[in-house]
């Protein structure tokens, strides 16, 4: 099945390579061979050239971010880092069941705003499993911005509003039928997001056999992989659900963590059960603060 939906994007992906190609650049036929192109740009190791060499394959490169480049107050973090979690950026339409996971744009705004001014700074979660695991510094107070599912106002309000402040976000992207184009998910990527997976049909994995938890959970990352050639690190289970079995699936896969809806800050201890808050369209402004402050210890 996975086979067969990557033969069906063979032809979109070798696009992608020729624009990449034509771009120039040795990197960028690593980055055709699924190199983690986007890993080799964060880690915080690179800090040297100061934000001013463009990569080839940024094609836009104003969408450079500063959060990708380490400065000189970031610091080793091996502490728990609060992860937020939006869906749909935008009001809720009138006939909609689940109005509470739309946060209005407004509202996002002030939010986003809110954590730049008390010192807050966006990182991706590759980067925070960096400090974790490896050594990596982080912004003295990290915070990952995530967004489920594949909205269009993902990217149409999320990417420049977080390129304002400066920041990336985590994409956790369902591998069919999102609302979002391929070349728009390049852009996020280009603008130093991280892709991470979050199935392919977003289906409750706890009530799957062998064969599909592994369709869903592998599939998903191989098809990120192969058609965006970047890493995919990261899982996100749908719904927030998932079991011992899920987990094993997440770990047999390759990713190295994976984040739930149980509200609290993601602890590196468990890698696999990572905390976030799902931000609510009702709780505004006060809700993500007072999320925020729950978790501080
Ligand atoms: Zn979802």
């Amino acid at each position: 099945m996975v086979d067969e939906r990557i033969a069906r994007r063979e032809r979109r992906r070798r696009q992608t390579r020729r624009r990449r190609l034509r771009a120039g650049g040795a990197l960028l036929i690593a980055a055709a061979a699924i190199a983690p192109a986007v890993g080799a740009l964060g880690g915080g190791g690179s800090s040297g050239n100061g934000g001013k060499t463009a990569h080839p394959d940024r094609r836009r490169g104003s969408n450079r971010i500063a959060s990708k480049t380490s400065t000189a107050d970031w610091r080793p973090h091996t502490g728990p880092v609060p992860i937020l979690e939006y869906h749909v950026l935008g009001a809720a339409p009138a006939d909609e069941p689940y109005p509470d996971l739309y946060v209005t744009r407004p509202v996002f705004h002030r939010q986003m705003n809110w954590l730049d001014e008390h010192g807050y700074e966006a990182v991706t979660l590759e980067q925070v499993e960096d400090a974790w695991y490896r050594g990596a510094t982080l912004p003295p107070k990290p915070v990952v911005i995530s967004f489920d599912d594949g909205y269009r106002p993902q990217f149409t309000y999320a990417l420049p509003e977080l390129r304002r402040h400066g920041w990336a976000g985590v994409l956790n992207l369902k591998a069919e039928g999102s609302d979002l184009y391929p070349s728009n998910v390049e852009a996020m990527i280009a603008a130093g997001w991280e892709i991470a997976a979050h199935t392919i049909h977003h289906l409750d994995l706890t009530e799957l056999d062998a064969a599909q938890l592994k369709e869903e959970v592998a599939g998903s990352r191989a098809i990120l992989r192969h058609d965006y050639g970047v890493p995919v690190k990261n899982f996100c289970y749908p719904a927030g659900r998932f079991d011992a079995t899920v987990i094993a699936a997440v770990r047999e896969a390759g990713y190295t963590g994976a984040t739930t809806e149980v509200r609290g800050y993601a602890d590196p201890a468990h890698p696999y059960e990572l905390d976030r808050y799902e931000i609510l369209g009702s709780g505004g402004l006060a809700g993500m603060v007072s999320d925020l402050r729950s978790g501080e210890s």
